[in-house]
């Protein structure tokens, strides 16, 4: 099963069947999608449940609110996983205010998917996303206070490759090598990086598709692109065996989504 793990989603009309079709197109199986309106991935799941997985992405700082907001997307939503974006919300993924969340992922055995690395900047307001809420470095608490917790640090921290490295260790630890804001030359680096310090079972395939606020339509082909720059890269470039190939751009994922992939 090929598995595109990092889709955003910001509304539903004239995204999602382009989502889908370039999905076919490519033979990707399932996208997860997350959007800070719940309601929006509500809906998509809704439409295509056999294509699509969704994860909850709320603000933890919001105490108790934050951790019912994540049992109603979970129980009643068929939601099966968290994002969470520190530099999105201001937080430092260690800071023991939003601990009630891990506590409440770990309880419902939901893989929780973090931003790492370098975050966008917003021009109406660019003081409003640091990036030094996204560090890697921040997982090493969480991963070792909440053992039973799978965290997945987005875009395997790019470049924030040595502490990324630094807690590789760790086995419930993950990366996902989704797109990045940073240029594609840094993709084939990254990727052999995490190989070494990860092995073919921690890595997860992920395109980042959808993060274009301005234009989405035309965003929808990062699933078509990344999809093609990631299977040459580890098939033709790196030249990996087929069987951690598969892990990576599926068989992973699918693991930790049995929930939904069944
Ligand atoms: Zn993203």
């Amino acid at each position: 099963m090929i598995i595109d793990f990092h889709v955003h989603i910001s509304h539903v009309d004239d995204y999602l069947d382009p989502l889908i079709k370039n999905m076919d197109l490519v033979g990707i199986d399932r996208a997860v999608i997350f959007s800070r309106n719940s309601d929006v991935t509500a809906e998509a799941l809704e439409m295509r449940p056999e294509r699509l997985s969704g994860f909850s992405f709320l603000n933890p700082t919001k105490g108790e609110r934050a951790v019912e907001e994540l049992e109603r997307d979970i129980g009643e939503r068929g939601f099966c996983g968290l994002k969470l974006g520190p530099s999105v919300d201001s937080f430092y993924p260690n800071d023991e205010k939003v601990y009630p969340i891990y506590a409440k992922a770990q309880d419902l055995q939901i893989p929780v998917l973090f931003h790492t690395g370098t975050v966008y900047r917003d021009p109406k307001n660019p003081g409003k996303t640091k990036v030094k809420y996204s560090q890697p470095i921040y997982l090493d608490d969480v991963a070792r206070d909440f053992p039973e917790l799978i965290l997945i640090a987005a875009h395997s921290g790019r470049p924030f490759l040595e502490q990324m490295i630094a807690v590789s260790h760790l086995p419930n630890v993950y990366v996902d090598i989704a797109w990045s804001q940073l240029p594609l030359d840094f993709y084939e680096e990254t990727v052999r990086k995490m190989l070494l310090a990860f092995g073919p079972d921690r890595i997860i395939y992920g395109s980042d598709t959808g993060t274009r606020h301005d234009s989405y339509g035309a965003d929808v082909d990062r699933v078509i692109k990344m999809f093609k720059e990631t299977t040459n890269l580890l098939n033709n470039v790196i030249g990996l065996d087929h069987n951690s190939v598969a892990k990576i751009m599926g068989g992973n994922a699918s693991r930790l989504l049995k929930k939904t992939t069944g």
